[in-house]
């Protein structure tokens, strides 16, 4: 909102967006620290088969543990981080420490699964994306079919240019995800072409499914879809038994949510869903 402001001048901003423009700048001004000062976690949502209960992998999610705000959630940070390109150092922070962990996980005869990292628009279209990738993975040891990169529909836009970044990855062994599935705007033509591993369905069409037709409808496709391209699939934001069910009647076999789990730090993952095992191992 533009005021104007007496004769010579033109107060830009109301009061309370000078409020929270001060505001944004201030977490600016403080994400640019919190990487040094070791303020960024880790926690790690498992993701289950339902079958067996087991879990086969787990997504990694930051967190920034602000000196005095509190626990700052992705939603708030990672917009802010891509506005100001500090994505590139944050989001090497959290491939290196996932990969890190998952490593660690391996090594102390933990469950041979795959660990997910959400990738932004920016860090998609890095140049050299797969030579800079394979560089974190030598030198945490983690081998590339164990990491699972989770882009968008909105980064395919370009099928062009997306497949070729895409083929790279994935010749080298890495796994692809498609997450919030269903939101963006995917051309299915693309889709047959894209090396893609997993559709991951979004939580907006899990959340009313056991009241909206439309909703199971949809679901139903994407999954029947999914097995059709020979393609993995699995429904994130699972909370309730009921919405289970209907995820099961319709073979959709892997799960990820609160219904199952939270996202845990990552001593909280191994009590939970780790075979007994010694725990001081699992650290590293
Ligand atoms: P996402 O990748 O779609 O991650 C799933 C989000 O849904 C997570 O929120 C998770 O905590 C939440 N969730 C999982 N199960 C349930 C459930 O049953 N019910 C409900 N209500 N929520 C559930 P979170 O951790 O707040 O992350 C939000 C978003 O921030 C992520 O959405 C992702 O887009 C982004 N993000 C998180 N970590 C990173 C990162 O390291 N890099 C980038 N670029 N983005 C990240
Ligand atoms: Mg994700
Ligand atoms: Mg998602
Ligand atoms: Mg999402």
């Amino acid at each position: 909102e533009v005021k104007k402001n007496g004769k010579n001048g033109y107060q830009f901003y109301t009061g309370e967006l000078n409020a929270q423009l001060q505001h944004k700048i201030e977490l600016e001004v403080e994400l640019r620290q919190a990487i040094g000062r070791d303020q960024l976690y880790l926690d790690y949502q498992p993701q289950i088969r339902t079958g067996d209960g087991r879990m086969i992998g787990v997504e990694a999610l930051v967190r920034w543990r602000h000196p005095s705000r509190g626990v700052v959630s992705p939603g708030v940070f990672i917009p802010i981080a891509e506005e100001t390109g500090m994505i590139y150092e944050l989001g090497t922070w959290v491939l290196r420490e996932a990969c890190r962990q998952m490593k660690t996980w391996h090594d102390a005869g933990g469950p041979l699964i795959t660990v997910s990292v959400n990738l932004s628009s920016q860090q998609f279209h890095q140049p050299n994306l797969t030579q800079y990738i394979k560089n974190i993975l030598e030198e945490t040891g983690l081998a590339p079919q164990y990491l699972e990169l989770e882009i968008t529909e909105s980064m395919m836009m370009d099928a062009s240019v997306s497949i070729g970044i895409l083929n790279e990855l994935t010749d080298y062994g890495i796994r692809i995800s498609l997450d919030d599935f269903g939101t963006g705007y995917s051309s299915l033509s693309y889709l047959k072409l894209l090396p893609i591993h997993k559709l991951k369905i979004d939580r907006s069409f899990i959340r009313d499914i056991t009241v909206n037709r439309n909703d199971k409808a949809i679901v139903a496709t994407i999954i029947s879809m999914a097995q059709h391209l020979n393609m993995d699939v699995i429904a994130e934001g699972i909370e309730t038994k009921e919405q289970l069910d209907i995820l099961t009647d319709n073979d959709c076999e892997k799960i990820q949510g609160y219904y199952y789990s939270r996202p845990l730090p990552p001593a909280e993952v191994e009590q939970t869903f780790f075979a007994p095992m010694r725990g001081a191992a699992l650290r590293g």
